[in-house]
């Protein structure tokens, strides 16, 4: 039986830990080590509004800047209830990390407010999200630091963001990215991080003289994320075997129609009663157990811990969504020999995305969809390249050398910069 590690650590201090980590093995100084391990700027604003009843409401608001020495910040913002200043730091030094992986010329940023955005009508949620851009209006910028969609919000949300900054700074699409279409956003940006999942998993499933053709597939979180990933592990002819989301799990052992389902999902809003296929509640089916080939958790954080490790049974773990693993199960698992690509390697294909979107925003210019699909598989193979030389120089798995590529880049500019 694996035991929760009871030593409380923050998200921001578990991922510092990784970085310590890394810095160790690349001999990384003291003096280097605190410029790595602490946020540029973190800028707490508060956000008074009038809400539809006329009453003043007053949110908190987070833009934490952690590095930008390889470019401008990037990164999301998230609306949620629980969100605070660790958690944005933490999410802003990911940035960092994710970006030097896949080696494009950002920085990590992170933004947040502490709201349901569920509980806001529509007039509220604007006048918030122009309020929050307002009162962080002199740390962003085209060159400065883009902001892009996270949990909570979404592409008409990035809409106002562009508008809000534009009315102070004149018509500036590539202040964010994720935007709608109509507003220079690009179509290419919306699949982006299931097609780079798949990618990578394609690209390290052959470097172990392994195809995805016939191999078993099951998907937790059937959103953005998860049905883009099973889509194209689909088309890649991975037999897509289970997808769960928050309501339950569909399978079919001989391989679900991804396409169908997703108009399925879309025309019917559930997954229950998919033609041919069974479906089994949260409750009655753990679809992180069942058996197959690859498991691709999309959903949330922490979902692989200590209680349900033990009965995990792929051979590969691509991590679609944020951290879903938790250190003990990382241990385990990579003590039993699972394949795990790290959250910061494998769904980096989003932020991949936004970097063609903004630079296709800066020269006011359209790419072709299949140009955009040809350098995304370029970007994540590359990063699959750089990682799994350090795995190899250092004898470590995935996590740990993409931590190191991610540190080792960026401590390089550093330097470079005369730091
Ligand atoms: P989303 O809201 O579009 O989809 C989330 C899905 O997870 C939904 O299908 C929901 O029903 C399902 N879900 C929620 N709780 C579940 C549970 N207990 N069991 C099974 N399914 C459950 O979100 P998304 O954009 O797809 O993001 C998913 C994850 O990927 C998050 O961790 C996010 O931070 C991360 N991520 C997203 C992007 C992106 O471009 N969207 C990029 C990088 C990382």
């Amino acid at each position: 039986m694996i035991q929760p590690n009871p030593t409380k650590v923050t998200p921001f201090g578990a991922v510092n830990a990784s970085v310590n980590r890394a810095a160790d093995l690349l001999g990384i100084k003291e003096n280097y080590r605190r410029l790595l391990t602490t946020c540029w700027r973190e800028t707490k604003v508060s956000l008074p509004i009038t809400d539809d009843k006329g009453e003043l409401r007053v949110y908190e608001g987070y833009r934490v800047q952690h590095n930008g020495v390889r470019g401008p910040y990037k990164g999301g913002v998230r609306y949620h209830p629980e969100v605070d200043l660790d958690e944005v730091k933490s999410l802003a030094s990911l940035m960092t990390w994710k970006c030097a992986i896949v080696n494009i010329p950002f920085g990590g940023a992170k933004g947040g407010i502490c709201v349901d955005p569920a509980k806001l009508s529509e007039r509220e949620l604007q006048a918030l999200t122009r309020r929050f851009v307002n009162s962080i209006k002199t740390m962003i910028g085209p060159y400065k630091d883009i902001m892009a969609p996270d949990m909570g919000t979404n592409p008409k949300v990035m809409g106002w963001m562009m508008d809000a900054y534009g009315q102070l700074n004149g018509y500036s699409p590539a202040i964010v990215t994720g935007k709608p279409v109509t507003l220079e956003g690009t179509p290419d940006r919306l699949d982006a991080t299931g097609l780079g999942v798949a990618m990578i998993t394609r690209r390290v499933m052959e470097a172990r003289k392994e195809f995805l053709s016939g191999k078993t597939v099951v998907v937790q979180g059937f959103g953005n994320v998860g049905s883009f990933a099973a889509l194209h592990l689909h088309r890649m002819s991975a037999k897509v075997i289970a997808v769960s989301d928050v309501n339950g799990t569909v399978f079919d052992k001989d391989g679900l129609d991804v396409e169908k389902l997703m108009a399925y999902l879309e025309a019917k809003k559930t997954l229950a009663g998919f033609p041919h296929a069974e479906f089994a509640l949260p409750g009655e089916l753990n679809a992180l157990g069942l058996e197959c080939d690859i498991l691709v958790p999309a959903a949330l954080g922490h979902v692989i811990h200590a209680g349900n490790v033990e009965a995990v049974k792929a051979r590969y773990i691509i991590e679609g969504a944020n951290g879903p693993i938790t250190p003990e199960a990382d241990d385990y698992l990579n003590r039993k020999g699972v394949i795990i690509v790290p959250d910061i390697m494998a769904n980096a294909g989003g932020v991949v995305g936004s970097y063609f979107e903004w630079c296709q925003n800066i020269q006011m210019h359209h790419w072709e969809r299949s140009e955009s699909k040809l350098e995304l598989d370029k970007f994540m193979s590359a990063a699959l390249a750089g990682v799994s030389q350090a795995a190899n120089k250092y004898g470590i798995n995935y996590r740990e050398a993409a931590f190191v590529v991610g540190v080792d880049r960026v401590y390089q500019a550093a330097a470079a910069r005369g730091h």
